[in-house]
């Protein structure tokens, strides 16, 4: 996703609610995902016809030198990107840019909201600018190098600074800022909590809004049009007790060759998104059990249940944050012109210490959610008893997204959200409960249903 939402995510700390969800694994999915090497109808039949545990073989086949060069890239981004950020941070208050944004704000403005939202401008615009290179070669020069991207060089700039306006008025025009930091103001010691406690309503807000507000921004929505692919899809959400209104097609093709489809929203605004770059590429009973997993997703819950655990766990992270934060103005503080927490030009910090807090937590996180992944995975198998779909599924993925099948344990800790594509194949190849007449775990109709279950 863009860089300036994910200052916006990082900020709300609602980033993961939105992004546990894909079917591919994050580092590549969403603004970076996968693109269809298998995509040649030639390719496509091979890979029907191999026999079922050669497709682990050619899951570590399809990790070719250039995927191996590209997945390396995207490991290095990951791993450095957040410093990036911090180094950024740093820069404006080593520079005592920050103390000026606040001079100007200070000047332009007596009421407090007034002065967050020009200090808040000023500030996004520099992080903006600052973290432009990076941002450039991580979204559009490395997509393009290794032909994943379908943008052009504008439409990447137009996308960015639509993510940037949207910050600023989300966090700006609505005081959700200016309530921040005048708690800070009043409680200089306890305003942790405040924003803790604040965490679950604006998470949710968050959650219950994006796909109604933010998402249309950058794409088009439909219903998926009428087809057999259609009735199969909505018979299988019928299956799993969703709405077949909640099933739509975005047009992820004028952005991207990569392959994704996830479920995101809450309540009412929750629903399940095909790419219509998976819609083209992958065969109809592949479609059916990744469709099948984000389905895994919505009925077990997943979002709502993230949502909660972000509520409670912003406790821990907006106490430690506030320790970081305290500790850093009272050391540097007079180096930027920074006299107090609550100080305006204080803020840069403050993001500071919220990613390293976060940055912390991203093993923790990332095992929680690929947790969850394996159970969406094995839901969509106990739905579909697809087994053979799911592997040339995830095989397209392998090939697709050029991501490591097989990664180091410690990159698996650090970086992945998802289980690695190994992993899922050789588990999809052994999971069939409902021929030993074992419980299935998830979909209570598995069994009843019998070898039989309807594609
Ligand atoms: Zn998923």
């Amino acid at each position: 996703m863009l860089r300036s939402l994910r200052v916006l995510r990082g900020l709300l700390l609602a980033a993961l609610t939105v992004s546990i969800c894909a079917f591919a694994p994050s580092a590549h999915a969403q603004s970076s995902a996968e693109s269809l090497a298998v995509s040649s109808p030639a390719a496509a039949a091979a890979l029907v016809a191999a026999p079922a545990p050669d497709r682990l073989a050619q899951a570590y086949a399809s990790f070719t030198p250039e995927n191996r060069a590209y997945a390396r890239i995207r490991v290095a981004l990951r791993l450095l990107g957040p410093w990036y950020g911090v180094l950024a941070g740093l820069f404006l208050l080593f520079s005592r840019l920050s103390a000026r944004f606040r001079d100007v704000a200070y000047g332009l403005g007596k009421r407090l909201y007034v002065r967050v939202l020009v200090y808040f401008t000023l500030y996004t615009l520099a992080m903006f600018l600052l973290s432009l290179p990076l941002a450039w070669y991580e979204e559009y020069a490395v997509e393009h190098q290794f032909a994943l991207s379908t943008q052009s060089w504008l439409g990447w700039l137009g996308d960015s600074l639509k993510g940037v306006v949207f910050s600023i008025v989300v966090l700006g025009v609505v005081p959700l800022l200016a309530l921040a930091w005048s708690s800070i103001e009043r409680q200089p010691r306890r305003w942790w909590l405040w924003l803790a406690a604040g965490t679950l309503p604006v998470a949710l807000a968050a959650v219950l809004l994006q796909p109604l507000v933010f998402d249309p921004l950058f794409h088009r929505f439909t219903p998926l049009p009428d087809s057999p692919l259609r009735h199969q899809l909505l018979d299988l959400a019928a299956r799993a007790g969703i709405p077949a209104r909640h099933v739509y097609e975005i047009d992820m093709s004028t952005t991207t060759r990569k392959l994704n489809a996830y479920v995101n929203g809450f309540g009412a605004s929750q629903r399940i998104v095909l790419w219509d770059t998976t819609l083209r590429a992958m065969k109809t009973d592949e479609i059916l059990f990744v469709m099948g997993h984000e389905m895994g997703h919505y009925a077990l819950g997943h979002i709502w249940k993230f949502v909660l655990f972000l509520g409670a766990g912003a406790y821990l992270v907006f106490f430690l944050v506030a320790q970081v934060h305290a500790w850093c103005v009272r050391r540097f503080g007079a180096l930027w012109l920074v006299d107090s927490v609550a100080d305006l030009a204080a803020m840069p910090m403050l993001a500071i210490a919220i990613s390293l807090v976060m940055l912390a937590a991203t093993p923790a996180l990332n095992a929680l959610t690929r947790a969850t992944e394996h159970e969406a995975d094995i839901f969509g198998l106990e739905l579909t008893h697809d087994t053979d779909a799911a592997e040339r599924a995830f095989l397209q993925l392998a090939e697709g997204n050029r991501s490591d099948p097989d990664p180091p344990r410690w990159i698996e800790l650090l970086l992945y959200d998802h289980p690695p594509l190994a992993a899922r194949i050789r588990f999809a190849h052994g999971y069939k409960p409902w021929e030993s007449g074992q419980k299935p775990r998830f979909y209570p109709q598995a069994q009843a249903k019998g070898v039989s279950a309807p594609r």
